[in-house]
């Protein structure tokens, strides 16, 4: 079950802290501090199912002790999970009072109390003071794992109350390896994958099992034919805003990244989106940088006002961003 859940590029993090854990040197939290999609969620609940087992084996989690068998069926009272209620909210300060009480309340079921926060940057300044109170007097036998995919986001008075571990982005050998052989797919497939997600295999896989990668293929069929004039800008951005939009605007910004590396270090091809080569190439030739770089900011603008709102305008952001981006290969 361990195996599962812990990669293989991060065996040496994993070794680390068994040691520790075997010399009763465990420190009450840890940071698990990495790129996004390496796999530090899934380290981190190794982790928790190894301390919650009452008869671990040198493998891992007995998985069938009285603890294994509350955690498989997903209620285990000494497992605490704090996520935001929305991906891009604040980890709310009552979500972190409400854990410290679960922790002052609850009796243990005689092995360790895990709780595992992500992301942890999600934590505003009143939910990190709050947690501030369970990083000083955390209780005996309890681990807080706080997953962070940009530490430098989070409260320095929390950092340094963590003992921090770093999760490196495995090489692209070891990722496409990974890759390849959990989801059957050739080495080429695996490869286009890992670029789209900067190399993060477990990102690489959400991608693939998701519908993202056909919202994909649209998005790009729909900019190549508006360059061509071949479709209405309103209708376009009509479609695209049922899709994933921050994920839209990563691929669009990933698009602009292969075309300024195109104009200004000469390569001959895109390096994240291959498949677009021949559109790509176009408006690298034609475009002028300054209008390539007007249109990265605003995207780059609109993603933090995207984090920010509720409901912007869909239809409007899209509108504007489509418009900036037909206007990049046209002749002034
Ligand atoms: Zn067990």
């Amino acid at each position: 079950m361990v195996a599962d859940l812990l990669h293989p590029w991060f065996t040496p993090q994993w070794e680390r802290l068994l040691t520790q854990h075997r010399s009763n040197r465990l420190p009450h939290a840890l940071l698990l501090s990495g790129a996004q999609g390496v796999g530090k969620h899934d380290f981190a609940q190794a982790l928790a199912n190894l301390l919650l087992c009452h008869q671990p084996t040198a493998s891992g989690p007995c998985g069938h002790c009285h603890s294994c068998d509350l955690r498989i069926a997903g209620h285990h009272p000494d497992l605490v999970s704090i996520t935001p209620e929305a991906i891009g909210k604040p980890i709310k300060v009552d979500q972190v009072r409400v854990l410290i009480d679960h922790l002052h309340s609850t009796a243990q079921q005689g092995g360790y109390r895990v709780v595992i926060m992500e992301p942890a940057e999600a934590l505003n300044i009143s939910s990190a003071n709050a947690l501030l109170k369970i990083l000083e007097e955390p209780g005996d036998n309890t681990l807080l794992l706080l997953v962070c995919h940009q530490p430098g986001q989070l409260m320095p008075t929390i950092r340094s109350r963590c003992q921090r571990i770093d999760f490196v982005t495995p090489t692209p050998e070891q990722a496409q390896a990974w890759l390849s052989e959990n989801l059957g797919l050739d080495t080429e497939k695996a490869q286009q994958l890992l670029r789209l997600c900067h190399g993060a295999p477990l990102k690489a896989r959400r991608l693939y099992e998701s519908d993202l990668l056909e919202q994909r293929k649209k998005l790009m069929t729909g900019l190549a034919d508006l360059l061509r004039d071949r479709v209405a800008v309103t209708d376009l951005a009509l479609q695209f805003g049922k899709f994933d939009l921050l994920q839209c605007l990563d691929w669009l910004n990933s698009l602009l990244s292969d075309i300024i590396r195109m104009q200004l270090a000469n390569l001959p091809e895109p390096v994240v989106n291959p498949d677009m080569k021949s559109m790509l190439q176009a408006v690298a030739k034609r475009a002028d940088s300054a209008k390539i770089f007007a249109l990265a900011d605003r995207i780059q603008e609109e993603r933090v006002s995207l984090m920010l709102r509720h409901n912007p305008n869909r239809q409007l952001l899209l509108e504007r961003l489509l418009l900036l981006w037909s206007d990049l290969a046209r002749k002034t």
